[in-house]
């Protein structure tokens, strides 16, 4: 006999958005690549450096917030 459960659809985060304090552009850095770098921190800020697409200078990443 088939039973019927609901289900939860689960998100993975797919990039983060950053503004550059340096340069005050705006980018999107893909969420995979960071999280192979940096780990599980990401979920936390606080996590780290990642290099401005534009500016190339280097960005601490801070607080997070959910989108
Ligand atoms: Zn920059």
């Amino acid at each position: 006999m088939t039973k019927k459960a609901d289900y939860t659809i689960c998100s993975v985060p797919d990039h983060i958005n950053v503004t550059c304090p340096h340069c005050d552009m705006d980018d999107d850095y893909n969420w995979d690549k960071l999280y192979a770098r940096l780990g599980n921190d990401l979920y936390f800020g606080n996590c780290g450096t990642i290099e401005c697409s534009y500016c190339e200078q280097d960005i601490e990443l801070g607080d997070y917030e959910y989108d």
